[in-house]
């Protein structure tokens, strides 16, 4: 079913310009008329203008999306060329949606764009997204992910999620009204700040964005055309050096604190600024804190056979223990263990695993600094695992 009220369709008709512009659209039976009406109809909102928004909103604007607002408050910087390709060199130092407004509308002068020059806050987010049918985040950072998402299951509006690292990206729809989880279904809150390297130092290949962003502009014309089946339940995982899409199930916890069935959380947060990943597999946001001792999966292995006591505490997010799991292991997420450390055994030897071993060197910090004793990080994670010790386990 399609996202766009039918009553606001009624106002919209096709000019003769549309029905030359658009022949390639008309012709295909999902979309017709009807559906060009419908993108023409449409009003989305694009949150940051720059690796995941600059491909979006030029495709968006081309297929004739009648409004769009974008939320960014940067300017252009040399470092943005390799992948926000709204942007070109003479436009450095410039505003983003300055330089976007013209770029897109070049593209498409029926367009509509509403710029907001701005940082979504919890000030501003409700308003902002009041005014749209679905949002595409294109943001980089948790505080704003977190907060889209919120604002987006309070206003019952779809949110399509994207986020880029390195050479691996994902894309979900979280939209709880219309099936499948919200982001904090998967991520009840954000680590722990001052646990990431700052966002400056995360390298992304130049193309990936371009992907994922694409993948969730197609995302948008579906739920405005209510064509096909879109994200919303899945996560999608492209690894690009693999050149692998990979799929997982999700689905929505009744215990989540946003869409679950007893929300604790009402209104919009503002979560304290500082830069972390995107992607719950990527470790290597996690900042790397000195002197925890590690020990390799073989020695685990070893350690495990001869039946010695310890626990193995795996500190990764749930729905990644569904997709791989070392046998015995227990589960305590990272944001989740400095309340439940009364949980784990004083007595003892300690082993913290995660994917590949970045968040669980600060969990076993976490731990060292709580007064544990025996504690070891598993080298390599649950990664290793698989391709050392079990290739039963599988790899994600
Ligand atoms: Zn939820």
């Amino acid at each position: 079913m399609s996202i766009i009220d039918e009553e606001r369709l009624k106002e919209i008709a096709l000019s003769r310009e549309d029905l030359a512009r658009y022949s390639r659209h008309l012709i295909l039976p999902e979309v017709g008329a009807d559906g060009q009406r419908r993108i023409k109809a449409a009003r989305i909102l694009c949150i940051g203008a720059g690796g995941l928004g600059s491909p979006a909103t030029l495709y968006l604007a081309a297929a004739g999306v009648g409004t769009l607002g974008l939320v960014d408050a940067d300017q252009v910087e040399a470092s943005n060329l390799q992948r926000q390709v709204l942007y070109g060199t003479d436009d450095v130092g410039k505003p983003k949606l300055e330089v976007a407004q013209s770029r897109l509308q070049a593209i498409n002068p029926d367009l509509e764009i509403v710029r907001h020059d701005a940082r979504l806050t919890s000030a501003n987010a409700t308003e902002i997204i009041a005014a749209y049918d679905l949002v595409i985040d294109g943001s980089d950072n948790f505080p704003t992910r977190y907060l889209s998402n919120d604002v987006c299951v309070f206003a019952r509006k779809p949110n399509i999620y994207g986020s880029v690292f390195r050479f691996e990206g994902q894309a979900s729809v979280f939209a709880p009204h219309l099936g499948g989880p919200c982001y904090r279904c998967l991520f009840p809150e954000p680590p722990p700040p001052g646990a990431a390297p700052s966002c400056a130092e995360a390298g992304v290949l130049g193309v990936l964005p371009g992907i994922i962003g694409l993948i969730q502009a197609t995302e948008a014309l579906k739920l405005i055309l209510g064509a096909g089946e879109t994200l919303a339940g899945r996560l999608l995982h492209f690894d690009a050096l693999k050149m692998k899409f990979r799929e997982f199930q999700l689905r929505r916890d009744p215990a989540c604190p946003v869409c679950g069935d007893a929300p604790t959380i009402f209104a919009p947060i503002d979560y304290e600024q500082f830069c972390a990943g995107p992607a719950a597999d990527d470790d290597d946001w996690f900042a790397a804190p000195e002197g925890v001792p590690t020990i390799s999966v073989r020695e685990l292995k070893s350690r495990m056979d001869k039946k010695e006591d310890l626990v193995l505490l795996d500190v990764r997010e749930p729905y990644e223990y569904e997709i791989a799991r070392i046998e015995g292991s227990r589960l305590i997420p990272l944001g989740e263990l400095e309340t439940r450390m009364s949980e784990l055994p004083r007595s003892g030897t300690l082993v913290c695993q995660c994917h590949s071993g970045m968040r669980s060197e600060h969990a076993a910090r976490l731990l060292k600094e709580a007064g544990f004793e025996n504690v070891y990080n598993l080298q390599g994670g649950i990664d290793a695992w698989s391709v050392e010790v079990d290739p039963a386990v599988p790899q994600y």
